[in-house]
């Protein structure tokens, strides 16, 4: 028996190919009560794959869902309870907001009076309120966009799936309407699983990321977590941004290691992820806020400046060294450094970090 309280959904073995081609993996997961889980990963990687096996438009060719108590592997998609938001809205354009929110709770033959409170309800959770009566064609991308996730959550739905449902939005809207889903998900604290290509996005509203790459989870943890040890390379250059140079790893003792870092033009000591050892190909994680220019000449490695971005309150440089490799450090600056300039660049070792290069 697993143990399920306090879980939401449980997947074991999910699996799914379309005949030569394996769309996801065997994959296991759990996610508790109320959280919110983000799918993130390229294009093709297997999110909507993995959405629509648990929302159950796609039959899995092996493994089991579980939601809440119940196995629903077999259990036909609307009587899973379910509330799903497309990129695409799928808003039925001849209704009006209120009737597309009526919609489900019809099919489920709720009573009339109960219907109309549970519409002005979800309508006032995405602050809508008083917008029933309008048809959903004369409503902005962003309206209709609220209209799709109230339609969701006016079914009460055990879990309430999400595929890249700001994908239509332009960017600031996109940014806006995240915070919003983050406070909206605060107050409705329904379990949620959300699927985006869009790392920024994942940091602002999840509890928990499951990184995918390949039809497979790579790595799942909070954002602080694969922030500060990703898994392997593939995941340090997804979850915020890194230099990674090529390591040749010496030696391993006590979760550090020593490695050449040809184009650093020298050997590192540094902590280690699993699978880092002697022989296995591997990469230095320094990320740009870790790369520091020095004060005093003497220490560090040599670089000439090759460009110098303003971002506001941070400055970014680009940096060439003596082995060939670009780097890019961030951080606040008010020493008048140009470019051309040659300076020294230094890190502290704890902050660095050797990966696995593995992952897609
Ligand atoms: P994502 O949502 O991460 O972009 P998908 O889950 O849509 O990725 O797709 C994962 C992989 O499965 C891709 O290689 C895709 O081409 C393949 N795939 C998805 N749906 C089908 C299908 N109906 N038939 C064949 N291959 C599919
Ligand atoms: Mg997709």
């Amino acid at each position: 028996m697993i143990e399920t309280t306090g879980l939401a959904l449980g997947l074991r073995g999910l699996t799914k190919r379309y005949g030569a081609v394996t769309a996801l993996e065997p994959t296991d997961l759990d996610i508790g009560a109320g959280e919110f889980l983000t799918l993130l990963g390229p294009s093709g990687s297997g999110k909507t794959t993995l959405l629509n096996l648990i929302a159950g438009y796609t039959d899995p060719s092996g493994g089991t869902i579980r939601i809440g108590d119940r196995d629903v592997t077999r259990t036909p998609a609307r009587h899973r309870n379910i509330g799903m938001v497309f990129q695409s809205y799928a808003l039925f354009p001849h209704m009006t907001v209120a009737q597309n929110l009526a919609y489900g709770l019809e099919a489920r033959r709720v009573p009339k009076p109960e219907i109309a409170r549970r519409v002005e309800a979800a309508l006032a959770l995405v602050q809508l309120e008083g917008y029933g009566t309008r048809g959903v064609q004369q409503m902005s991308g962003g309206q209709q966009q609220r209209v799709a996730v109230a339609r969701a959550l006016v079914i009460e739905p055990d879990v309430l799936l999400m595929d890249e449902p700001l994908g239509a939005l332009d960017r600031q809207l996109r940014r806006q309407v995240q915070v919003e889903l983050r406070r909206l998900h605060l107050k409705h604290g329904r379990t949620t699983i959300y699927v985006t290509h869009d790392q920024e996005e994942a940091l602002v509203l999840s509890d928990r990321i499951a990184v995918m790459g390949k039809g497979r989870i790579q790595q799942l943890g909070t954002a602080a977590e694969l922030y500060a040890r990703p898994a392997n390379s593939f995941i340090a250059g997804f979850i915020g941004e890194s230099n990674l140079p090529e390591a040749k790893v010496t030696e391993v003792t006590g979760g550090m290691a020593s490695a050449e870092v040809p184009a650093l033009g020298l050997t590192v000591r540094a902590p280690v992820m699993p699978g880092v050892a002697p022989g296995a190909p591997a990469r230095l994680m320094l990320r740009p806020e870790h790369l520091r220019i020095l004060p005093d000449a003497g220490e560090g490695i040599e670089a000439r400046i090759a460009e110098v971005i303003y971002l506001g309150e941070l400055t970014q440089f680009g940096l060439e060294t003596a082995g060939g490799a670009f780097l890019v450090a961030r951080g606040m600056e008010g020493r008048g450094l140009r470019q051309g300039d040659i300076v020294r660049l230094g890190w502290s070792p704890e902050e660095v970090l050797l990966v696995p290069d593995t992952g897609p």
